[in-house]
């Protein structure tokens, strides 16, 4: 059996949803062959992702962030030969980087506009202006008050303070 670097990672994601497959993974590369982002990028390659979980290469996954690149268009796990719940996989990692404040510097520009504007990409006034020509109707408010209270109850602004703090 493979030298894990972090065992206490390893058993974090198995004891996951979907992340018990994990040991299932014989290395075919099936994943990263069907995998239509690996295919536009070399940054990201499923069958990586799931040999350094095995080994327990926290910082490698979650500190350098290709898990964030996965589309969760479920192929590989459609194809995998032995089972390996790759796609939930994906998720699981992305859940421990979050808590860990481990988050994509685009990805928290987007949520904290959420929190401001109550949109993930913010309007100005030029984009205003050119829906009219368009035929679109103008922007409604986005509601920021309630908005605001889901942000908090569910901890989605606290989530996005620690991955600022981490990012500095
Ligand atoms: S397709 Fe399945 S068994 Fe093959 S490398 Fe990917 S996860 Fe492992
Ligand atoms: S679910 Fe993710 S890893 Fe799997 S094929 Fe789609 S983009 Fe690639």
């Amino acid at each position: 059996m493979m030298k894990k670097q972090n065992p206490q990672f390893y058993e974090q994601v198995t004891s996951k949803l979907g992340g018990e497959t994990l040991t299932k993974c014989f290395q075919c590369g099936t994943c990263a062959s069907s995998c239509p982002v690996a295919k536009l990028t070399t940054r990201f390659n499923p069958r990586l992702v799931i040999k350094n979980a095995v080994a327990g290469e926290k910082e490698r996954i979650l500190v350098d962030g290709p898990i964030w690149l996965c589309c969760s268009c479920y192929n590989c796990q459609e194809r995998c030969p032995q089972g390996v719940e790759i796609a939930e996989i994906m998720y699981a990692l992305r859940n421990i980087a979050l808590k860990e404040g481990h988050l994509p510097k685009a990805f928290i520009e987007m949520a904290s506009n959420l929190m401001v504007e109550g949109r993930v990409v913010p309007t100005s006034a030029f984009t205003a202006k050119r829906r009219e020509p368009l035929g679109l109707p103008p922007l409604k408010e986005t509601g920021i008050e309630p908005l605001s209270k889901i942000l908090s109850v569910t901890s989605f602004s606290k989530t996005v303070e620690k991955a600022k703090e981490v990012a500095k």
